[in-house]
C-alpha cells in the first residue's frame, strides 16, 4: 500500500485520467489517501475521531477556472510529502476533468445549474452524469460523518467577468437554518469579506450540500479565470493559507462577527429573460457588483421593465446570452444579520 510515490500528482493523472496503481496508499505522518474516481479522493487522517472536521473541498465545476484546482494541488502535494500534517477528514473533488481537459467552462451543460437532482432533466449531457455521481460521493462522505463534527464544503470558482469586490463568496438558501457567523469569520481569515445571501433554492452542488447534508457550504469566486499555468496564485493567498491551517487542524481564535467588516448582500430579485426581445442595458465588461443607479432601467423585455431603485442595488452575473426563461442577472442589495 506504499503506492504512488510521494512525487504522485493528482491534477496530472486526473487530466490524463489515469488511474493510480492501486486504490489506496500511505501518506507522510500516517494518513491515508483513497482513490475513488477520476477526480475524487479522499484524504484520511491518522487521528480520526467523532470531533474530527469533514471537509468536502470540490473546485474544477467549470472546467478553465484553474486557479483554485492549482491551490487544491498544491496543498494535497504538501501533505503527501509531510510538508503539512492533516487533521481533517478531507474530500477532494476536481469536479469535471473533461471539461479541465479541454480548457472549457462545461461541454454540454453547465454543470453548477446540475445539482439537487436538475441532473435529471438533462440525463443526454456528459455534466449531467458527472452531477450525479458527485452527488453520490458528497452523500456517502457527508453520511457517514457522526453528528457532533463540522461538514463543510467550499465550493471554489474564479469568474471571467471582473468584479467590484475581487473575491466574494456566494452562502446558499438555509431555509430555516440561520447564518453560521463563524464560517463568516472564517471566509474573512480568507480575505473574503463580500457574500451574497441567496434568498432561494438553486441547482448548485453547494446548495445541494448545504440543503440534503447539513453541511456549512460555500461557493468561493476568488478571482479571474485563466489556462493552467498562467495563474498568480499569490492572489489566491488567503483561500491557501485558511486551507492549510483548516486542513492542518490550526484553529486561530477569530474574532467575534460584525456587520460592519463585511459586505453583506441578499439577492432581491432574477433579472429574467422571457423572450428574444429582452435587452440588457448595461455594457459586455460591466463588473459583477456595480452599483445601479437609482431609476436606470437595468433591462426591458416585450413590456416587462427593470428598474433600479434606490440607489444601493448592485448587478451580480450579468449575461444576457443565456436562453429564453433562464436567469439574466440578479439584482442584489445591502442587508445586515
Ligand atoms: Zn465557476
Amino acid at each position: 500500500m506504499n503506492l504512488p510515490s510521494p512525487s504522485y500528482d493528482f491534477l496530472t493523472s486526473t487530466l490524463q485520467n489515469l488511474p493510480p496503481e492501486t486504490p489506496e496508499w500511505s501518506l507522510a505522518n500516517g494518513a491515508t489517501a483513497r482513490w475513488h474516481e477520476r477526480g475524487i479522493l479522499e484524504l484520511i487522517p491518522s487521528q480520526l475521531n467523532d470531533a474530527t472536521d469533514r471537509v468536502l473541498v470540490s473546485c474544477g465545476v467549470h472546467g478553465n477556472e484553474t486557479a483554485p484546482i492549482e491551490v487544491a494541488n498544491g496543498i494535497l502535494l504538501d501533505i503527501q510529502q509531510g510538508h503539512l500534517p492533516l487533521a481533517a477528514h478531507v474530500l477532494l473533488m476536481f469536479g469535471n476533468p473533461e471539461a479541465m481537459q479541454a480548457g472549457e467552462r462545461y461541454l454540454d451543460y453547465d454543470m453548477n445549474r446540475l445539482f439537487n437532482g436538475q441532473h435529471a432533466k438533462h440525463p443526454a449531457t456528459r455534466e449531467a452524469q458527472r452531477a450525479a455521481l458527485l452527488e453520490q460521493e458528497a452523500a456517502a462522505f457527508f453520511e457517514r460523518a457522526p453528528a457532533g463534527c463540522r461538514r463543510l464544503h467550499y465550493d471554489l470558482h474564479t469568474a471571467i467577468r471582473g468584479s467590484v469586490f475581487e473575491r466574494f463568496a456566494i452562502y446558499p438558501y438555509l431555509h430555516e437554518r440561520d447564518y453560521n457567523r463563524e464560517q463568516l469569520c472564517w471566509l474573512e481569515s480568507a480575505d473574503i469579506t463580500t457574500v451574497l445571501l441567496h434568498s432561494q433554492p438553486a441547482a448548485t452542488f453547494t446548495y445541494y450540500t448545504s440543503r440534503h447534508h447539513q453541511a456549512d457550504s460555500l461557493t468561493l469566486e476568488l478571482g479571474k479565470a485563466r489556462p493552467f499555468g498562467e495563474n498568480d496564485l499569490s492572489r489566491f493567498a488567503g483561500i491557501d493559507q485558511a486551507l492549510r491551517r483548516l486542513l492542518s487542524g490550526r484553529r486561530e481564535p477569530l474574532p467575534p462577527f460584525a456587520n460592519e467588516r463585511f459586505q453583506l448582500f441578499r439577492a432581491k430579485y432574477d433579472l429574467v429573460k422571457h423572450s428574444d426581445a429582452f435587452r440588457l442595458h448595461l455594457h459586455d465588461q460591466v463588473e459583477n457588483f456595480t452599483l445601479l443607479e437609482d431609476g436606470f432601467v437595468i433591462a426591458e423585455d416585450q413590456d416587462v421593465r427593470y428598474q433600479a431603485q434606490g440607489g444601493n442595488e448592485r448587478i451580480l452575473f450579468p449575461n444576457p446570452k443565456v436562453g429564453n426563461g433562464l436567469r439574466a442577472g440578479i439584482v442584489i442589495e445591502p442587508v445586515t444579520i
